[in-house]
C-alpha cells in the first residue's frame, strides 16, 4: 500500500516551496536582496511538550511554530497534528501562508505550527493537555497582534478552544483573537466550516466559466477525505459532477457510475476509511492508482508532496485542483506544464478557509459578528477578484496559475519590503 511519508519525494518541503517562488521572482525582477530575505523564516521555535498520559508515563511531544514572514502584518497559518511533522514542513506551510495571504491581500503575515502527535491514538484528556502544555510552550510568539492561530491537519475546533482557554488563562482575560476556527458560541465566525469547500467551489466555477467548460459533465478524483476532501466532495457533487474516485490514508474506491457522496460522507465520519465504503460494485483501489485515474478533475486534499516526479507522468486528468497546501512539487509542475494539464494552485484555490479566519479575527477584535450571507458575500468577493487577477497575469505573461499567483504575491511583499526597509 501506498504511504504517504515513505515514498521519495523530489526534495524536501522547503526547498519546494522557496523554487517556486524563484521562478516568479524572475518573472517580476524581483531585487535579489528581497528574494534572499524572503528565502528566511524569520523565527522558529521548537518545543518540548511534555505530558502525563493517561497510564501515568510521561510522554514527551515535540511542538514546533515558525513565523515565515511578518512583514505585511501580524503572522497567520494552522497548527497540524501529525505523527510525522518535521520543522521542514513546517517552514515550508508558513511560507505558503505568506504568499497566501499577500495574493489575498489580506493584512497579515505567514506562519505554521505543529505538534508531532497522531491525534487518532491519544484519548481526548491526552489531547487536551497535550494542546494546553505547547500552548503555554508558545505563548510568547503568539496573541492577536503577533501570530494568530487556526485549525489544520488533525486539528479541530475544540483544540482552539483550549488554545483560546489556556492563552487567556495566562493573560488574565478573555483573548478570543489568540485564534481562530473556534466554536462560533465562544467567538468564532459563522461559515468557518466548510470555508474551504465553499471557496474553493467559487473559484472551480470561475474558472469552468472562464473557460467553456461544462462542470456537470465533469468525472472527478479526490485524494485525502477529510476535512477538506469532504467539502469539496460535497459542493463538486452538488454541482452535478461525478465523483467516480475517493482515497484517505489507508486507500480508496472507484465506481465509474459515481460515488454517492452524501453517504460516502457519512460513513466516513463514523471512523471508517473510504476504502470499505460499499460503492454499488465498485472496487478499491490504492492511492497510487486513485492519483492515476483517468478524469477531468484530481483534486488532491491530503498533504504535501502527493503529486512528485515519481508519480506526474501517471496523472490521467486536464485539471488539478489543489485543496491540500503544497501537494505538487516544483517537479512535478514542470511535468504537468510539458502535458497541458493545468494546475489551480494552493494559495488560491483552498484559501476559503484564511478568509473567513481573518473575518473571525477582526470579528473578535471588533466584539460585532457578521451573519452568514455577509460572510460569502465578502469572501466571494476577495477570491473572485484574486481569482480575476491571476488568471489575467497568467494569460498576459503566458505563465501558470501557480507562477501568476506567486508573482502577485511576491510584488506586494517586495513593495512592503521596500516601504518599511531593513530595521536596523
Ligand atoms: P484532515 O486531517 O481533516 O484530513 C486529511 C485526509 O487526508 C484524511 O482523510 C486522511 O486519511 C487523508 N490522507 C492522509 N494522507 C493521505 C494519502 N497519502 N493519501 C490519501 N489520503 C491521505 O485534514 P484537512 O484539514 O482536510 O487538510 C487537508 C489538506 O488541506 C492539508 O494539506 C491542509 O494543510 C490543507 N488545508 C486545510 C485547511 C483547513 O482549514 N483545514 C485549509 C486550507 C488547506
Amino acid at each position: 500500500m501506498f504511504s504517504i511519508k515513505n515514498h521519495k519525494v523530489d526534495i524536501n518541503p522547503w526547498e519546494s516551496a522557496k523554487k517556486k517562488l524563484e521562478i516568479a521572482a524572475k518573472e517580476i525582477d524581483m531585487d535579489p536582496n528581497t528574494l534572499s530575505y524572503l528565502n528566511k523564516t524569520e523565527r522558529s521555535l521548537v518545543v518540548s511538550i511534555p505530558v502525563i498520559m493517561d497510564d501515568g508515563r510521561l510522554v514527551n511531544f515535540e511542538g514546533f511554530r515558525c513565523h515565515h514572514s511578518t512583514i505585511r502584518g501580524p503572522a497567520k497559518g494552522g497548527i497540524r497534528y501529525s505523527s510525522d511533522v518535521t520543522l521542514d514542513e513546517i517552514k515550508a506551510l508558513a511560507f505558503l501562508m505568506t504568499m497566501k495571504n499577500a495574493l489575498l491581500n489580506l493584512p497579515l503575515g505567514g506562519s505554521k505550527g505543529g505538534v508531532r502527535v497522531d491525534p487518532h491514538k491519544v484519548s481526548k484528556k491526552e489531547l487536551e493537555r497535550i494542546t494546553r502544555r505547547y500552548t503555554a510552550e508558545i505563548i510568547n510568539i503568539i496573541g492577536p497582534d503577533i501570530d494568530i492561530p487556526a485549525p489544520d491537519m488533525g486539528t479541530d475546533e475544540q483544540i482552539m478552544a483550549w488554545i483560546f482557554d489556556t492563552y487567556s488563562m495566562q493573560k488574565g482575560r478573555p483573548v478570543p483573537g489568540v485564534v481562530t476556527g473556534k466554536p462560533t458560541e465562544i467567538g468564532g465566525s459563522v461559515g468557518r466550516t466548510g470555508a474551504v469547500g465553499t471557496g474553493m467551489s467559487y473559484i472551480v466555477y470561475e474558472f469552468c466559466k472562464r473557460k467553456d467548460l461544462d462542470l456537470k459533465s465533469m468525472n472527478i478524483a479526490i485524494q485525502g477525505f477529510g476535512k477538506v476532501g469532504k467539502e469539496i466532495g460535497k459542493k463538486l457533487y452538488d454541482y452535478g459532477c461525478n465523483i467516480i474516485g475517493v482515497s484517505d490514508s489507508k486507500g480508496g474506491i472507484y465506481n465509474p457510475n459515481g460515488l454517492e457522496i452524501n453517504d460516502l460522507i457519512r460513513f466516513k465520519n463514523h471512523e471508517n476509511s473510504v476504502r470499505d465504503f460499499d460503492s454499488n460494485g465498485g472496487m478499491k483501489l490504492n492511492n497510487e492508482e486513485l492519483i492515476a485515474l483517468e478524469c477531468d478533475m484530481l483534486c488532491p486534499c491530503a498533504t504535501e508532496n502527493q503529486l512528485y516526479s515519481g508519480n506526474a507522468e501517471s496523472v490521467n486528468c486536464r485539471i488539478i485542483l489543489e485543496g491540500a497546501n503544497s501537494p505538487t512539487t516544483s517537479k512535478a509542475d514542470e511535468i504537468f506544464e510539458s502535458k497541458d494539464i493545468i494546475v489551480i494552485p494552493d494559495i488560491l484555490a483552498n484559501s476559503g478557509g484564511v478568509i473567513i479566519s481573518y473575518f473571525e479575527y477582526i470579528q473578535d477584535i471588533q466584539s460585532y459578528f457578521w451573519d452568514l450571507d455577509r460572510i460569502n458575500r465578502e469572501m466571494q468577493h476577495v477570491l473572485l477578484d484574486t481569482f480575476d487577477v491571476v488568471y489575467r497575469v497568467s494569460k498576459e505573461r503566458n505563465v501558470s496559475l501557480r507562477t501568476a499567483a506567486y508573482m502577485i504575491a511576491g510584488q506586494r511583499l517586495a513593495k512592503a519590503h521596500e516601504l518599511r526597509g531593513l530595521f536596523p
